[in-house]
């Protein structure tokens, strides 16, 4: 039986993310403290509602009905919460058993739009090779004179991947890939709304530029069921909103499954299991993971000494 400890934050983007979904300004989530007489742990509720998550509230509600845990308890955490689910369960994980540091490669977010052709060389410059970029938020014909001016201006050495955010209708999204295919785009990311899986099923086996599910496959269920579903595509996976880690290390032991994690802009608490932990404990190919996201933010949260992020809150 652990004591459980909770403190909020706030996390300001430098500037706001613009995505599909909208302006994106301020990322709310919980840091949780896991303790006995002699060890503490660090966990982390990162909720994201937009992508089928708990909210905010919902998780702050759950954890102040805790004031202990134990294994029993946090196994019996119901789907309807998958952040908290992933915040105890990898608090209680990191409790047990210490990981080595990892270093593995990241892909990093560009701003929207043509801000991306004057963001992406100081990222080159300190070692980035991978890059992502939202589309489907400006006029189309806009949106492809700005890709044409980004892919000529990046290095050929540099990866670019494209993400929709479900952005897209039909033909735009075989505007885009015809694109991609030319320009050899590593993967477009969610193209069309999840309802429409039929539709980027035909869009994989159309073209050579494979497609991502991102919003499809937000928590474990939705996952398996899209496997289910046939889909041998790539899943890009938010392990802090999936649910149960040990669920989705199961999960990755399918057969063929190619797979690119991706942050929900968590602080280095949560960053630091998926990378150290949960990543090294499954094969699901080498992608690039997302996790460059850092530069977006000007706080203390990206720090790997926790007591000190604890103490800032
Ligand atoms: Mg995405």
């Amino acid at each position: 039986m652990l004591k459980v400890e909770f403190r909020c934050y706030q996390r300001s983007f430098k500037q706001p993310l613009h995505t599909h979904h909208g302006l994106w300004e301020v990322r709310p989530g919980i840091i949780l403290k896991l303790s006995d007489r002699h060890q503490t742990s660090w966990g982390e509720i990162a909720p994201l509602e937009a992508f089928g998550s708990e909210s905010f509230d919902q998780a702050l509600q759950f954890c102040q009905s805790l004031r202990t845990i134990d294994r029993a308890t946090i196994v019996q955490i119901p789907a309807h919460l998958p952040a908290c689910r992933f915040g105890f369960e990898s608090a209680w994980e990191s409790f047990e058993a210490h990981a080595p540091v990892r270093k593995l490669n990241h892909s990093n977010l560009l701003p929207t739009g043509n801000m991306a052709l004057g963001a992406w060389r100081s990222l080159w410059n300190q070692g980035a090779r991978t890059f992502k970029w939202k589309i489907g938020v400006a006029p189309i014909q806009q949106e492809l004179a700005n890709f044409e001016a980004l892919v000529t201006a990046l290095p050929s050495q540099a990866q670019l991947r494209l993400d929709a955010n479900g952005g897209l209708n039909w033909n735009d999204a075989n505007l885009w890939l015809q694109k991609c295919d030319r320009y050899g785009v590593e993967f477009l990311e969610q193209p069309l709304l999840p309802q429409q899986f039929d539709a980027m099923l035909q869009l994989s086996q159309r073209y050579q530029t494979p497609i991502a599910l991102d919003e499809s496959v937000a928590t474990l269920e939705q996952l398996e069921c899209c496997y289910e579903l046939g889909w041998r595509g790539i899943f890009v996976v938010k392990a802090a909103i999936a649910g149960s880690p040990s669920r989705l290390r199961s999960f990755c032991q399918n057969p063929g499954i190619d797979m690119v994690w991706s942050s929900v802009f968590e602080t280095a608490i949560a960053q630091r299991y998926i990378q150290n932990y949960l990543i090294p404990s499954v094969s699901t190919g080498k992608r690039a993971i997302g996790f460059g996201v850092n530069h977006w933010f000007n706080d203390d949260l990206n720090q790997l000494d926790f007591t000190s992020l604890w103490q800032s809150l």
